[in-house]
């Protein structure tokens, strides 16, 4: 047996042939690659290879993440959900009974999400600016899960604004942070600390985790709305 489920419901550990393990998904819209990422066939069911280097998601997973709120049935707010690379496999994992609205601001960007969208129905794009999330009230209901890869000087704030409107409670956030986005000046360490302090303000942080090797000065949070 070459797959074999993941503790986090959704994801699967696929074992290579030269005996290394790599973490997958199962492919919602079988025969449809979105990146370029490898496709695996295993008891008639069809999985894709998620790259720790195209996703930061995947590369958290793979550096222990503790919690991942992400599930069969969830639903997901988005932002900065770019071409899809990451949001392809959280499309996989939340399966056809959740949902994910994806907010991206780049007009150029969200055009290469469309032809993934177009079979995957459970994307929702939106063109939209994650600094002012009253401008997609229309379009967006309360949410299990706020996912939120930006790179933005405020992106912590970005999170609890996004928070008050849209993440029922008890929900739960998930940050990727870069301190060079934040402030080139200061040691990554120190720019962490200090987004965690403004995110304990209004969440409770579950974890803080470093994306490396994979990505260089960024680390992955995860916080629950009280
Ligand atoms: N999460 C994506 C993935 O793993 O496939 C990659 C996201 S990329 C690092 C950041 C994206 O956020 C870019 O596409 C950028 O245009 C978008 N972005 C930056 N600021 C934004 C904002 N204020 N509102 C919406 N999208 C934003």
């Amino acid at each position: 047996m070459r797959i074999r489920k993941h503790r986090f419901p959704g994801v699967y550990v696929f074992i290579d042939e030269d005996g290394s393990e790599k973490i997958a998904t199962r492919n919602l819209v079988p025969g449809q690659k979105i990146y370029g990422e490898r496709l695996i066939k295993s008891e008639g069911e069809e999985y894709r290879i998620w790259n720790p280097r195209r996703s930061k998601l995947a590369a958290a997973i793979l550096n222990g993440l503790k919690n991942f709120p992400i599930k069969p049935g969830s639903s997901v707010l988005y932002l900065g959900i770019a071409s899809g690379t990451t949001a392809s496999h959280v499309s996989d994992i939340v399966g056809w009974e959740g949902r994910i609205f994806g907010i991206e601001f780049s007009p150029r960007v969200l055009r290469e999400l469309v032809p993934l969208v177009e079979e995957r129905r459970n994307i929702i794009p939106i063109l939209g600016d994650a600094t002012k999330p009253e401008e997609y009230r229309a379009l967006v209901t309360k949410v299990d899960v706020i996912f939120e890869d930006v790179a933005q000087p405020t992106q912590a704030k970005i999170l609890i604004d996004n928070a008050r409107a849209y993440l029922r409670s008890g929900g739960y956030g998930m940050i990727s942070v870069k301190s060079r986005s934040i402030d080139v000046t200061k040691e990554p360490e120190q720019v962490f600390r200090e987004v965690e302090k403004e995110l304990g303000e209004y969440f409770e942080v579950l974890e803080r985790l470093s994306l490396e090797p994979y990505e260089k000065d960024h680390a992955l949070f995860v916080v629950r709305k009280p």
